[in-house]
């Protein structure tokens, strides 16, 4: 089986929670504390870092108890994620948010679900993220695969691919308004990466940032 991560002093936080369940749960969850440093996660975390195995979590030296979730993302999602973690920090309150994090074999659709620690707490000492895949009734991005693509057609100037955070699509250097769904860029990428949102998922999932 693969492992969990519960930090002695996240036990506590985690108090009304059946462990053995969140332990177990399909949906990947985890726990962060007020600096972002991850103080539990789950069985599925495990998983979903090892098929994404981009961020290097599980390469990573560090105990995940040291770790920052913040390093784990990038480009303009950390903004979003550093403002949204704080606000929940300092009112409370539940939220929920959709996203995707697709391979480049499968699409997938996630609905997080963030709670206050301990349950519900006016003063939370931590966060629980609930990310459980779902299927969308209509998807909002179109991902028919582009054949046999032209690496000239997507590199910057820099020698850079810009993909999607979200979407995980290609920017077409010749038109930034056009991102492509090219899932052999996405299994290897040909040359570096940078992160950018196109301007469906900044739209649609993300609009506090484009204010
Ligand atoms: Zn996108």
């Amino acid at each position: 089986m693969t492992p969990f991560h519960l930090a002695t002093d996240f036990r506590a936080l985690l108090k009304d929670f059946d462990l053995a369940s969140l332990d177990e749960h399909r949906a990947v969850i985890f726990g962060i504390r007020h600096d972002f440093t991850i103080g539990y996660a789950n069985h599925s975390w495990y998983c979903h870092a090892q098929e994404n195995d981009g961020s290097g979590i599980l390469l990573d030296p560090r105990p995940l108890n040291a770790y920052s979730l913040l390093d784990a993302i990038s480009g303009p999602l950390l903004t979003f994620y550093e403002d949204l973690y704080a606000r929940l920090f300092e009112h409370a309150g539940e939220h929920d948010h959709d996203y995707e994090c697709s391979t480049p074999h499968q699409i997938r659709h996630y609905q997080m679900r963030l709670i206050p620690l301990p349950a519900y707490a006016e003063t939370p000492r931590g966060l629980l993220s609930i990310n459980s895949q779902f299927i969308p009734d209509r998807p909002v991005i179109n991902h028919q695969p582009v054949k046999s693509p032209l690496l000239d057609d997507y590199m910057t100037d820099d020698g850079l691919l810009i993909c999607c955070s979200n979407c995980r699509r290609f920017r077409f250097r010749r038109d930034r308004h056009r991102w492509d769904w090219i899932p052999t860029f996405l299994r290897a990428p040909p040359v570096n990466l940078s992160h950018g949102l196109c301007e469906v998922c900044l739209d649609y999932y993300y609009p506090s940032l484009s204010a």
